[in-house]
């Protein structure tokens, strides 16, 4: 297709290029794919379906610029961070509207929540290198000293369901360490990540420190992981493609960082507050459903089950599903027809195995999926195992607390885990216990770059969040200098 397809586009009145950026100008392809909005399915676009060429361009831009971003001082490299989340915040009404448009998920959460957390991605990392001290220490009267050195260019591949919330993540940390960086977007929702370009262009990152290849994982996401110039690869997305990655990071020996999938359990002791018990519960169906950490089962304590049940279905058919553009609306529409079908086919898999549909258990309009609890589910059966990424909760039940804390350990996952008690004992035990990178306790989805981030067994490799995300764009070292040997002694 012509140049002229792949172009700009007009999104919730905002003009976006859906060519890529590669060294700081737009480039097209000679193939697009087509970007669908889930509110009304509509066609968006037509987006630059980039492959190993534009992958190649990209990899040189990002060596190219390395050396000198690197060798700019931290100042220098903090300032930009700033100048680039007060661009964010300056277009944090478009960007909001933009994302909506293009992901599905609620304009309000959106507006309040997640762009302003964009824009505090890049200040936390400003505030974070220009707080970086030196380490240095003596050896026996050698000087020993420890530097974080960038690493050079980074692949960073992105998932959908909170797209620029989840690059900024490792664009603001990789940027902060020196690094130059190639993202590749997913490709159900590559929007913001172009507005981002031009954001940073204009913020004054220089020209091949950010690159955005736009275009399919098997296509783009396979080239750049594959590319023998890329020194980090950080991924967010599913299990599969993870171990696809994880073996082409491994024919070239690059370090990698993989946040993956959950199934991660909210467990109901009976001593709980149950409004905050149920409050939390229901809250699982933010995103409709199409959150990473969500807690997807309820693990409720049998005395309480019934009256959990009856408040948590009271409060699910009272929640308004429509346009996510929508001020009132709660639940909005999932990503995209391939995504509502995975979905169905799941709960149909589970009403066939004898599960219960308590509350929801099938399509509404479009791709709008109802908010769905099953009841009458097995440890061991598919529903309970495998993640859905979408608004379908399982609920089960338990005697004891050990038998909580083994049914929450029962997953080949490890993301998060929260936990409903008014026993700070409980609390203590029950957390200790639980294999999670994230516990939270009668609360869920409080963040802060502080903290490590990440999964256990399945659910990733690495974490990210302060500390943790710099030393991974970082290649660490140790100079030791002898007292002797000067020849000006
Ligand atoms: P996905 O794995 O299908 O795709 C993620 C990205 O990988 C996309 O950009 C895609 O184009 C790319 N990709 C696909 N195949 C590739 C390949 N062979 N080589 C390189 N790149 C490739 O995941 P998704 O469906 O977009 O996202 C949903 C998944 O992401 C869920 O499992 C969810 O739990 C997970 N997720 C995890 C976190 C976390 O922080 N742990 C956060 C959000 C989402």
């Amino acid at each position: 297709m012509s140049e002229q397809i792949t172009g700009q586009i007009t999104v919730a009145g905002v003009a976006v290029d859906t060519r890529h950026w590669i060294g700081g100008r737009r480039a097209a392809s000679a193939r697009t794919f087509t970007d669908l909005s889930p509110i009304d399915g509509s066609a968006l676009g037509e987006i630059a379906r980039g492959g190993q060429a534009e992958v190649d361009a990209a990899v040189t831009a990002a060596q190219d610029a390395f050396p000198g971003w690197a060798a700019t001082p931290r100042a220098g490299r903090a300032a930009v961070l700033r100048a680039i989340a007060e661009g964010v915040e300056k277009r944090l009404e478009e960007l909001a509207a933009v994302e909506t448009a293009d992901n599905g998920a609620l304009l309000r959460s959106h507006r309040r929540g997640v762009m302003p957390r964009v824009a505090h991605n890049f200040r936390f990392f400003a505030d974070w290198l220009e707080s970086l001290g030196h380490d240095d220490f003596d050896t026996r009267g050698h000087a020993n000293h420890v530097s974080w050195d960038p690493a050079g260019p980074c692949a960073l591949i992105t998932p959908w369901n909170a797209p620029l919330m989840l690059a900024t993540w490792k664009i603001a940390p990789a940027l902060a360490a020196g690094d130059t960086v190639v993202l590749k977007p997913a490709e159900w929702s590559p929007l913001t990540a172009s507005l981002l370009a031009d954001i940073a262009a204009a913020a004054g990152l220089p020209d091949g420190v950010l690159n955005v290849v736009q275009g399919l994982g098997a296509e783009a996401g396979a080239a750049l992981v594959e590319h023998p110039g890329i020194r980090r690869i950080s991924f967010t997305g599913s299990v599969p493609t993870a171990r696809r990655i994880a073996r082409s990071a491994a024919a070239n020996l690059t370090p990698l960082s993989l946040e993956l999938g959950g199934k991660s359990p909210l467990l109901v002791f009976a001593d709980a507050d149950l409004d905050l018990a149920v409050d939390l519960a229901v809250e699982q169906y933010d995103n409709a459903g199409q959150v990473c950490l969500a807690a997807t089962r309820l693990l409720v304590e049998s005395p309480i089950a019934e009256e959990f049940t009856r408040r948590f279905t009271e409060r699910a058919a009272a929640l308004v599903q429509g346009d996510p553009r929508e001020e009132a609306t709660d639940v909005g529409p999932n990503i995209h027809p391939r995504q509502v079908d995975k979905i169905d086919g799941f709960v149909r898999r589970a009403l066939a195995a004898g599960a219960r549909a308590v509350v929801g258990g099938e399509r509404g309009d479009g791709l709008y999926y109802r908010p769905t609890l099953l009841t009458d589910v097995a440890q061991d059966s598919e529903i309970v195992q495998e993640e859905v990424f979408g608004p379908v909760l399982t609920l089960q039940t338990f005697d004891t607390e050990e038998e909580a804390v083994r049914m929450a350990n029962d997953t080949r996952f490890g993301l998060a885990a929260t936990v409903a008690t008014g026993d700070r004992e409980r609390a203590r035990r029950v957390t200790e216990r639980l294999v999670a990178g994230t516990v939270w306790v009668n609360c869920f989805f409080v963040r802060d770059l502080r903290a490590p981030f990440g999964g256990s067994r399945e659910s990733g490799v690495g974490r990210e969040g302060g500390t943790w995300s710099f030393d991974f764009y970082c290649d660490l070292k140790n100079t030791v200098t002898a007292p002797k040997g000067w020849s000006d002694h």
